[in-house]
Formats: C-alpha cells, structure tokens, sequence
C-alpha cells in the first residue's frame, strides 16, 4: 500500500513536470517569433545625408528664397523619425545647418564630400539615402526623380522601390528610379539612392515642399519604400 501511495505520488509530480515544461515550450514558442523579428531590423541601419550645408545652400526656392540645405535637413530629420518607428537605425550625416568640411581645407566642396564618404565607409550601412531639392532653368520642370550608381543592381532595387512609393501618391518624373552621376552614389558599393525630392524652380513644387503636411507625406512613402526594399 505504502509503495503504491508514493508511486501515485511520484507520478503525480512527474505529470506536473511535464505539463510545466509543455507549457514553457508553448509559450517560448510563442514569443520567440517577435524577438526574433525585432532583433535584425534594429541591426538595420540606414545612413541619411541630408545635401549640402554651411556655405554651401545648393538650390534657392524662387518664391520664398528657401535654401536647399536648409529643406534637406528637414526631410532627413523627418525620414529618420519615420525609420526608427519601425525599430530600423539611422545615422544622419549632418545634424545642424553647418557643412561638414574642413573649413582650412582649399577646395571645401571637395572635403565635404570626403568626408561623407568617411562617415559611409565607417558605418557600413545596409543602405544609403541622399537628400536633395532639383533646380532648372526651365520652371516648368517638376517631381520627384530617384537616382542609383549604374551598374549597382541592388542600388536600383533600392531606386525601383522608393520611386515606386513617391509616384503611387505624388507628381513624379517617372515611376522607377533613374542611373544619376552623383558623387555620393557612386562613391561606394553599398546600395545608395540620391532622392531629388522636387524642384525649387517650380512654384507649384516649392509650395508643397516647405508644407510640413508634405514632408510627412513624402517622408512616410520613403520609409515604405526602404521597407519593402528590405522585405525583399
Ligand atoms: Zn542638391
């Protein structure tokens, strides 16, 4: 009888046991797929070079005398906002209104661009996205266009999808992205983008430009477009 008790016994704790454990795996099971997803897209990281700066303003709006630079840095403040809402890193080449050469150095366009190279070449990357407001003698022209190195299939993907994005919703030169001769682009083999985000010589484009309504909305579609790119 007294066997027969604590084997009833031992069972009864064994039974426990397994259940625990069933239970453990069950739930580890259900949680192991979220971090598991968190975990890579925080390693993503994205650098944003936001154009120009100091000195140097790129593109002047006609109406109301905006500079590039100045927009550049929005779009790229804005962008990052939008990524790390997504948990994917971002680092911004700039961060202030100032250039980032040396201001000793003979040629300052030359130093700047240099050291935006550096700073691509440390961190390494997943992808590199460039931002700039066009400008032409015709003030006619207007839109979005997406830019990539020729040659770098990866950077055109990158190109496909962001244009893809921008062209669903907002006046675009075309629906893919377009081979540009851009230092910034063609300066690595990491895959890089140069977004003209819209023309300053179009009155049209620099209104909806320095409406923040339209930098979310533009913002918003870029971050898709990285996305899907990443998804893919
Ligand atoms: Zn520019």
């Amino acid at each position: 009888m007294i066997v027969s008790f604590k084997l009833k016994h031992l069972l009864g704790i064994l039974l426990v046991s397994v259940l625990v454990v069933v239970l453990g795996l069950t739930i580890y099971k259900e949680i192991k797929p979220t971090t598991q997803f968190l975990k890579p897209m925080q390693e993503i990281c994205v650098v944003i070079d936001a154009g120009h700066g100091g000195i140097d303003g790129g593109s002047v709006g006609k109406i109301t005398g905006v500079y590039e630079s100045e927009l550049n840095l929005k779009f790229a403040k804005n962008l990052k906002e939008r990524l790390e809402e997504m948990n994917i890193s971002c680092y911004l080449t700039r961060q202030d209104d100032n250039g980032l050469y040396d201001s000793s150095a003979k040629n300052l366009k030359r130093s700047d661009m240099k050291k935006r190279k550096e700073i691509i070449e440390g961190i390494s990357p997943k992808l590199v996205v460039s931002l700039h407001m066009n400008s032409f003698p015709l003030s006619s022209s207007r839109g979005v266009q997406t830019f990539y190195k020729k040659g770098n299939e990866q950077g055109c993907n990158l190109a496909n999808s962001i244009q893809k994005q921008l062209s669903s919703s907002l006046i675009a030169k075309q629906n893919t992205g377009k081979v540009g001769d851009f230092y910034i682009v063609n300066c690595t083999e990491i895959p890089s983008v140069l977004i003209e985000c819209g023309f300053l010589s179009n009155a049209e484009d620099e209104k909806l430009l320095i409406s923040q309504d339209y930098q979310n909305k533009f913002c918003y579609l870029v971050m898709c477009g990285i996305v899907d790119y990443l998804n893919n």
